[in-house]
C-alpha cells in the first residue's frame, strides 16, 4: 500500500463556509474596509532602484478603476542587487533551518492576518472571484507551513551513512546561491509565494519578478515577508517585463530559476542560462497543459457536468490544470452535452467580488484577443455547444463568456488555450486506445480527468496516459498542498512537484562530508 507521508503535525489553511452568514459578513465587512485603497508597488530590498515614472494598474474587470500604480525596476541596479544578494546568502545559509523556517511560519500567519487585504487584491488586480481569492490565502499559508515542517524534516539533521569503521560519513543540505522565482499572473499570491519560501526556507536568497500583471499583490505579499523576518537583502522583489527577466537569467551569478508560466518562456530561460558560461544553473520550470478528461459510458452524469463546469470554467479557465478536452463516450454524449449546456446557461458571469458571480473576467485584453480568435475559429471549424450568457450591464473589462466545441479529432487543436473555452470529442469504447495515443501525442502531461465507475477501465487509462496529475471521478483542478503534489511532465514542467515532499531538494546543493575519526 503506498505510504502515508503527508499530514502530520501539521494541517493545512481553514476556509470560509460560504453558508454561514455571519463569517461571510464578517469577511465583506473587512474587504469592504479596502474598496478605495490604492495600492502601490516599486522595487523592494537593499538597493533595488525604480524607474521614475510610475504606471497605473486597473483592474481586468472595470477598466475605470485604478488599483494602483506600479513603479518598474531600473535595470541600472541588478549589478549590484545580486552582488548583495549573494553576500546575504551566505549568512542566511548559515543561521540555519529552524530560524528560517520559524520566519516562513511568521509569515504564514501574516498571510492569514491580511486575508481581507489579499483577497480585496485579488479580486481588483487579477479578477479573482470570492472563492478564488480565499484559495490563493490558504494556498500560500499552506506552502509556507508545508515547507518549513519539510524543510525541518529533511535539513535538521545532515544524513548519517554507513561507510568504514572508523569513517563518519554525512550528507547535508544547503541552499544553491541566489534563486531568480518568475511567477504568473494566475496564482499572484499562491504560486508566487510558494517558489519563494520554498527557495528562501532551503538558505537560498531570492530574487522575485512578479507577473506584470500583478505587481501589488506581489509587493504586498513581500512586504509580509519582509515583515516576518526575511532581511531584505536576502528577498528582492523586482517587478519588470521581458527585459527584466532577461537581464537577471544572462547573470552568472544566479543558481538557479524557478518559473512557472508558459513552455515557451521556459525554452526561453532554459537557453538563456545554457548560454553562460559560469556555473551550471537549476531550472525547475512549471509550465501549461492540454488537459482532457475521458467519460465513460458508466459515469455518473450530473457528476460529470458539475465536474466539468467546475474544471473548464471556474476561475475563467485560467488555471494551467484546467480541462480542456472533454472525451465522451458516443453512447452517453448526446445526453451529457445537453445537459452540459443546460449547466452552462445557469454560469454567471460577473464581478468578481460579488458572492453570485461563478466566473470572473479574463486578465488582460491580450488574453481576451487570443481568446476570441480562437472562439472565432473554432465556430468556422466545430461545432458550438454551449456558449455561456454575458450580461449586457457588466463594467467595461476583460470579459469572456465561457464557450465550448465539439471537435472531431484531438489534433485538429494546435496549443493549449488559456482560458474558458472546452473542446469535446467522441469516442467509441473500442477506440479507446486510440484516444489515448491522442492525448499522449499533444505532448503535454500535466492534468488528467477520468469519469468511471469500472476500476480496470480507471487503471488502464491511469497506466497509459502520461500526466503528473490525475483525478479520478472528481474535477480536475485546485490540487492542495501536501495533499495533491503537483506538476506535470513532458511539455508540461521539469517538476519536482510544488506541495510535494521532494520540491525543497531542488533547491538545495548536496554536500557530503567524510571524516576519519
Ligand atoms: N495548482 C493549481 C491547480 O491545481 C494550478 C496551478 C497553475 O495554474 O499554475 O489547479
Amino acid at each position: 500500500a503506498p505510504r502515508a507521508i503527508y499530514g502530520e503535525h501539521r494541517s493545512n489553511s481553514s476556509g470560509i463556509n460560504f453558508a454561514q452568514r455571519p463569517a461571510l459578513d464578517a469577511l465583506k465587512t473587512a474587504m469592504d474596509a479596502f474598496a478605495q485603497r490604492q495600492w502601490q508597488a516599486h522595487p523592494l530590498g537593499q538597493g533595488a532602484i525604480a524607474e521614475q515614472d510610475a504606471e497605473r494598474v486597473l483592474s481586468p474587470s472595470d477598466r475605470r478603476r485604478e488599483v494602483g500604480q506600479v513603479r518598474w525596476t531600473s535595470t541600472d541596479c541588478i549589478e549590484a542587487v545580486i552582488g548583495t544578494a549573494m553576500r546575504a546568502q551566505l549568512t542566511w545559509d548559515e543561521q540555519g533551518v529552524e530560524a528560517r523556517a520559524a520566519i516562513v511560519e511568521r509569515l504564514a500567519d501574516l498571510l492569514e492576518e491580511h486575508r481581507a487585504e489579499l483577497m480585496a487584491l485579488c479580486v481588483r488586480e487579477a479578477g479573482k472571484t470570492l472563492r478564488d481569492g480565499i484559495a490563493e490565502v490558504r494556498e500560500a499559508a499552506d506552502f509556507c507551513r508545508y515547507y518549513a515542517a519539510e524543510a525541518r524534516r529533511q535539513m535538521a539533521e545532515p544524513e548519517v551513512l554507513t561507510g568504514p569503521t572508523g569513517e563518519r560519513n554525512e550528507l547535508h543540505l544547503h541552499g544553491r546561491g541566489v534563486m531568480l522565482c518568475v511567477s504568473p499572473w494566475n496564482f499572484p499570491l499562491a504560486i508566487f509565494t510558494g517558489q519563494i519560501v520554498a527557495a528562501l526556507v532551503t538558505g537560498n536568497s531570492v530574487i522575485a519578478k512578479p507577473a506584470e500583471q500583478t505587481p501589488l499583490i506581489a509587493h504586498r505579499a513581500v512586504e509580509l515577508m519582509h515583515q516576518a523576518g526575511v532581511p531584505d537583502d536576502v528577498l528582492y522583489c523586482l517587478p519588470g517585463g521581458r527585459e527584466l527577466g532577461a537581464r537577471l537569467t544572462r547573470d552568472v551569478r544566479l543558481s538557479g530559476v524557478a518559473f512557472t508560466g508558459s513552455t515557451d518562456t521556459a525554452r526561453k530561460i532554459n537557453q538563456s542560462l545554457a548560454e553562460r558560461t559560469g556555473p551550471l544553473a537549476m531550472l525547475i520550470a512549471e509550465t501549461g497543459g492540454q488537459n482532457a478528461m475521458i467519460v465513460d459510458s458508466s459515469a455518473l452524469p450530473e457528476q460529470v457536468v458539475r465536474d466539468v463546469i467546475s474544471s473548464a470554467f471556474l476561475s475563467a479557465g485560467q488555471r494551467c490544470s484546467a480541462l480542456r478536452i472533454l472525451c465522451v463516450q458516443d453512447v452517453i454524449a448526446d445526453r451529457l452535452l445537453t445537459m452540459l449546456a443546460g449547466a452552462m446557461r445557469e454560469l454567471t458571469i460577473g464581478e468578481p467580488g460579488l458572492l453570485a458571480s461563478d466566473v470572473g473576467p479574463v486578465i488582460d485584453g491580450k488574453q481576451k484577443r487570443m481568446l476570441e480568435q480562437h472562439a472565432e475559429r473554432m465556430e468556422r471549424e466545430a461545432r458550438l455547444i454551449a456558449r455561456a450568457r454575458l450580461p449586457q450591464d457588466l463594467p467595461e473589462g476583460h470579459w469572456f463568456a465561457p464557450v465550448a466545441f465539439e471537435i472531431d479529432r484531438i489534433d485538429q487543436l494546435d496549443g493549449e488555450v488559456f482560458g474558458p473555452i472546452l473542446h469535446v470529442v467522441r469516442f467509441r469504447g473500442r477506440d479507446l486506445d486510440r484516444l489515448i495515443d491522442d492525448i499522449n501525442a499533444t505532448g503535454f502531461g500535466l492534468t488528467l480527468g477520468i469519469h468511471s465507475r469500472i476500476d480496470r477501465v480507471q487503471d488502464y487509462i491511469m497506466q497509459r496516459v502520461r500526466v503528473g496529475n490525475a483525478y479520478v471521478n472528481r474535477n480536475m483542478t485546485g490540487a492542495v498542498v501536501g495533499v495533491q503534489p503537483f506538476g506535470g511532465e513532458a511539455m508540461s514542467g521539469t517538476g519536482p512537484k510544488a506541495g510535494g515532499p521532494h520540491y525543497l531538494a531542488r533547491m538545495c546543493v548536496e554536500r557530503t562530508r567524510t571524516i576519519n575519526t
